[in-house]
């Protein structure tokens, strides 16, 4: 395994991270994590990865200021707009360097796991750009409440198949994932979702959304001619935090990933890894998980689907352990307000994913001065969560 310049241990982020899978899915992510390096420094790769980020997702996404939520907070606020990318969400951008690895790698099919379905759909729309073969796994509750997100991903081509398991939900869909990449990983590169599981995926993932503070970094001193104060994300596993993040872990600047309060702190209410979870292991890697005394996975709850993952990256738990990152949760009534407070104020309508972030900051305006510099990563659009938004305040 290779080093990274901000772990001791290879593949490690202080205690967490690792590669906790059985045996024979060791050679897989070997190979991953090879071919993965080689990709990174190689221009060609770059030039293509950056080439469809430009002409099929639409970057550099813009930073935009927010005057009249500014005015409300008591600071300059600006928001990174991940949410006009093609497929309304930051996803796309680790779908894209995924997918063009399997290429390299000369695999014959992708596959995924996903919860709500969004990271489903932009594997699947990877797979439709690409000409791959493409399965999601998905669990049978996840794909009865979530029916639209099927649709859309059979429409792309891909081979949606249900998973049983205890909960039919996203534990259920890695689970058996995992599982059925084992058995075919010489042809299928298993597409993950976020900056968790085993390494190199942590890693991995990190670097195909760092283009998110890569630009956010760029733009903000054009615009301003100084680092922001403050970056405020939502953290389900953490990639779109930890892509805005990245550009300024050696700066001056504070980082705080908010995480899902759901209906408050108690078990099975909330998805707050870092803040209500304990150390373990789930999905390959050591990190923070929601979890009994037993060690028994407990059910993840949010308002925002994405968020509802029992687990967290292992980065963010090592900048937890650390104090680089402050992480706070917002419940789910502060989420629908600040999703409301956004579109009102600014004629945007958050994902309720990135609502959370919104609604941090909101909760923040007594401490924020008129010497704050805050960027926040609105990393989805909220019209997928419409229609619940309705249900649940009409
Ligand atoms: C999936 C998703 C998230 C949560 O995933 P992270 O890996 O924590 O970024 C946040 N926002 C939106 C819009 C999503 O689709």
């Amino acid at each position: 395994m290779a080093h990274d310049a901000t772990t001791s241990r290879p593949g490690y982020f202080g205690r967490f991270g690792g590669q906790y899978v059985p045996a024979t899915l060791l050679s897989a992510l070997d190979e991953l994590e090879a071919a993965f390096l080689d990709a990174r420094d190689d221009p060609e790769f770059n030039e293509e990865y950056h080439r469809l980020l430009r002409d099929y997702v639409g970057r550099p996404s813009p930073l935009y200021p927010a005057p009249r939520l500014s005015e409300r907070v008591g600071a300059k606020v600006y928001l990174k707009r991940e949410d006009l990318n093609h497929t309304g969400a930051h996803k796309i951008n680790n779908t894209i360097g995924q997918g063009l690895l399997a290429k390299r790698m000369g695999k014959r099919r992708i596959m995924a796991e996903t919860g709500a379905g969004q990271h489903g759909v932009a594997t699947a729309t990877v797979a439709a750009l690409l000409g791959l073969p493409c399965q999601v796994y998905m669990g049978v509750e996840d794909v009865r409440r979530q029916r639209l997100n099927v649709y859309r991903m059979r429409l792309l081509g891909a081979e949606v198949i249900p998973v049983e398991g205890t909960s039919g939900t996203l534990k259920d869909a890695c689970d058996e994932a995992m599982r059925a990449w084992m058995g075919q990983y010489e042809e299928t590169l298993y597409v993950f979702g976020s900056v968790a599981g085993p390494h190199p995926y942590p890693t991995m993932v990190r670097d195909f959304q760092r283009v998110i503070g890569d630009e956010a970094r760029r733009q903000i001193l054009d615009a301003e001619g100084r680092l922001p104060t403050k970056l405020v994300a939502c953290v389900g596993g953490g990639s779109n935090a930890i892509g805005l993040f990245y550009a300024f872990l050696e700066d001056d600047v504070e980082l705080i990933g908010v995480e899902a309060a759901g209906l408050g702190l108690q078990p099975g209410q909330h998805s707050a890894s870092i803040c209500a979870g304990t150390f373990g292991v789930l999905d390959g890697a050591a990190t923070y998980v929601i979890q009994d005394e037993d060690g028994q996975v407990l059910p993840a709850h949010s308002v925002a689907a994405g968020l509802d993952y029992p687990a967290v990256g292992p980065q963010h738990a090592d900048f937890h352990d650390s104090g680089r990152g402050r992480y706070v949760a917002v419940t789910d009534e502060q989420a629908l307000e600040a999703f409301r407070t956004l579109t009102e104020l600014e004629g945007i309508i958050p994902a309720l994913e990135s609502a959370h972030a919104v609604a941090q900051v909101l909760a923040m305006a007594d401490e924020l001065t008129d010497d704050d510099l805050v960027i926040i990563n609105i990393s989805g659009r909220g019209d997928k969560d419409c229609e619940e938004v309705q249900r649940l305040t009409e």
